[in-house]
């Protein structure tokens, strides 16, 4: 990943993701933005507490620094359950839909929809398959990596869109690594057939799950990226909850443009 600037906004892109036209992304950080601590500064969530004339100052820097389209939320809840935007059931009323539906993931082929993921440590994992067309960002935490959330993805991408899964690349976005997934009820909360991906005594390599749950999907190994960075070692740059508990979400968005 590399740091970007517009508008006086600093956010991050994957260099593998930006060699494809018609495909823009970017992966927000804390930086810049209006909101007080504990929230400081670029929080995105409306559901953490922060007070609404700095979320939507916040949302509307970003909006300028990113460009255009419409800006999709949704209210994530550690499920499994996927939104699917397709061409003709897509309404664009708002340039922010900030989506009272729960929805763990979302998939579309609308070119200037922008799929837009909240986290604070846990995952968000962009998709791209470049023959179909097709975009998708994923919230994964540790209950997502139990359940699978992106081997449905995929699976979902295929059966909707016709998407061949060798083709598909996905980038993790910054989050917990296996520095600070610390689980000390591990065998109560992880399964069995996670634990080989424990590292030390009961830290897990949550980076690593991915990846191989996208493999197995189909995906090559070659075209799953991580960003490697874990918030938690870096509150600096990036929300935390393990590290402070109380404090905003950043954004990480993909969308066909
Ligand atoms: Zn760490």
């Amino acid at each position: 990943m590399h740091l970007v600037t517009r508008q006086c906004v600093r956010f991050f892109q994957f260099s593998a993701l930006n060699g494809f036209p018609g495909l823009t992304h970017a992966v927000g950080c804390r930086l810049d933005g209006t909101s007080k601590p504990p929230y400081d500064s670029m929080n995105l969530s409306q559901g953490v507490g922060d007070n609404t004339d700095s979320l939507v100052a916040n949302r509307n820097r970003w909006l300028q620094a990113t460009g255009g389209g419409v800006h999709v939320y949704t209210r994530q809840n550690h499920g499994t359950t996927i939104r699917i935007i397709k061409r003709d059931s897509f309404d664009a009323f708002e340039k922010i839909q900030t989506g009272s539906e729960s929805a763990d993931a979302l998939i579309s082929d609308v070119p200037q929809v922008r799929l837009s993921i909240l986290t604070a440590d846990c995952q968000a994992v962009m998709l791209f398959d470049p023959e179909k067309r097709v975009v998708a960002n994923v919230h994964c935490g540790w209950r997502g990596s139990v359940a699978n959330i992106l081997g449905r993805v995929v699976s979902r991408m295929t059966r909707e869109f016709h998407c061949n899964p060798h083709r598909i690349i996905a980038a993790i976005a910054p989050s917990l690594g296996p520095c600070c997934a610390e689980f000390i009820d591990y065998k109560s909360e992880i399964p069995r057939y996670l634990w080989p991906f424990r590292v030390g005594s009961n830290h897990f390599d949550f980076w690593r799950i991915s990846q191989h749950q996208l493999v197995e999907a189909g995906l090559l190994e070659g075209r799953v990226y991580n960003s490697g960075i874990c918030t938690r070692c870096n509150p600096h740059l990036f929300f935390s909850y393990r590290a402070e508990r109380e404090t905003g979400r950043f954004v990480s968005f993909i969308a066909l443009c």
